[in-house]
């Protein structure tokens, strides 16, 4: 006997991954070159090189027992009082290392603090399109989900039905900005607006409302905009943040969970998102990578190839008509499927060996996601087939 749910979320491989797979399988018979997969985010930048040097000189310089040893649970001191203090330079934070716990990267971290914040009956409300996987992290966490659909096709917070779904067992709302898969960044008068929001119906309820921020693209943004803080907008702020794409790090696993001391009950918070992982079999992060993260925190990547991919794309399949979400930040384009079936767009740009994800494990019915963090020889010979397609429909 095995538990049904867990059965089921095991064995039924998302509609990603299903896209992935088959494009491996494709590249082995047509040839790499003739497959245009946009189906998962993996970076396509390298890592900064002196991340390589910092891993050599650590390597070089540390002893065995302390690089590979286990740390604290909730992180090397050093490392959160480098992340603490690289907060405070860039956001005017006042972040101490006692507010921060290093996870294996924003998933985990996002399943700690839902698993902290699970009160009986509570619900987790995310704002549609939104990371699939948040879906089944609340309600691994014993929470109910809910989703409130954005406004389309700017895909901005749609305050009215946000404000219809704040019902007294709501705990947290998860924030996706830069947003996979839309690529919308929230602007700081939306962000104010949506802090007003919460506050004045924490009050009513008489309890905290929480935004979890998910923040793996925080460092992602292009031409004008702006990622705003969150916690300096709104105070009840619990920050996941990820080194996956900021530094192309994804399969390291390397993140951190921020808990302002600002926030409502900030020390029982802090102490049940601890408790939440350590139920996960969280024992520390990795070591060697606590140790790279201590020394790296002043990276940025160089966002130069996904700017132009992100450019060469919004721009191509406008002109030929399609209608899509103007990307501002993460590696996301959300695309309208001409004919308003995502299914079936996906299915036949599918036949076409071009890789696209439907909407509705988005939240999204109607859209297709593309991931353009792949090379530009990709988006300029997918845009023929994608001609094609508007044509065929
Ligand atoms: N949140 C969002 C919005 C994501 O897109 C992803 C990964 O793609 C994650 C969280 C998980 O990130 P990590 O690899 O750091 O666990």
């Amino acid at each position: 006997m095995v538990n049904a749910d867990a059965y089921e979320l095991g064995t039924n491989r998302s509609c990603i991954r299903e896209l992935f797979e088959y494009g491996l399988m494709r590249a082995r018979v047509v040839g790499k070159d003739q497959v245009y997969d946009f189906s998962l985010g993996n970076p396509c930048i390298p890592a900064p090189e002196e991340v390589r040097q910092t891993i050599e000189t650590l390597l070089r310089e540390t002893d065995s027992l302390t690089l590979h040893g286990y740390t604290s649970a909730v992180g090397d001191y050093e490392t959160r009082q480098a992340i603490a203090d690289d907060l405070n330079r860039r956001f005017d934070a006042h972040a101490q290392a006692e507010d921060l716990f290093i996870t294996c990267g924003a998933a985990p971290g996002l399943c700690a603090v839902l698993g902290g914040l699970s009160v009986p009956g509570g619900k987790v409300l995310a704002l549609a399109p939104y990371f699939p996987e948040y879906k089944p992290f609340t309600l691994g966490a014993g929470l109910e989900f809910d989703d409130v659909k954005a406004d389309v096709p700017a895909f901005q917070i749609p305050f009215d039905a946000l404000k219809e779904a704040l019902t007294p067992n709501v705990v947290a709302l998860i924030v996706n900005s830069p947003n996979n898969p839309a690529g919308t960044v929230y602007t700081r008068q939306t962000l104010s607006r949506l802090s007003a929001l919460l506050t004045e119906k924490a009050a009513e309820f008489g309890h905290p409302i929480y935004i979890i921020s998910d923040e793996p693209y925080r460092e992602l943004v292009y031409g004008d905009a702006k990622v705003s803080f969150i916690p300096k907008l709104y105070k009840d702020t619990i920050v996941c943040y990820s080194y996956s794409k900021s530094l192309s790090l994804p399969g390291e696993r390397i993140g951190y969970v921020y808990v302002p001391s600002a926030a409502s009950d900030s020390k029982a918070v802090y102490g049940a998102v601890a408790g939440a992982a350590r139920k996960m079999g969280h024992v520390c992060a990795p070591s060697l990578w606590q140790k790279v993260i201590a020394r790296c925190t002043a990276l940025r990547p160089d966002l130069l190839s996904y700017d132009r991919n992100r450019r060469a794309l919004y721009e191509g399949l406008t002109e030929m008509g399609y209608t899509v979400a103007k990307p501002e930040g993460a590696f996301y384009l959300f695309v309208k499927a001409p004919n308003g079936d995502s299914i079936a767009f996906s299915r036949l740009a599918k036949s076409h060996d071009l890789l696209i994800v439907p909407g509705e494990g988005f939240g999204c019915a109607g859209w297709v996601r593309l991931c353009y963090c792949v090379s530009y020889d990709t988006i300029m010979g997918s845009l023929p087939i994608f001609k094609k397609l508007m044509d065929t429909l």
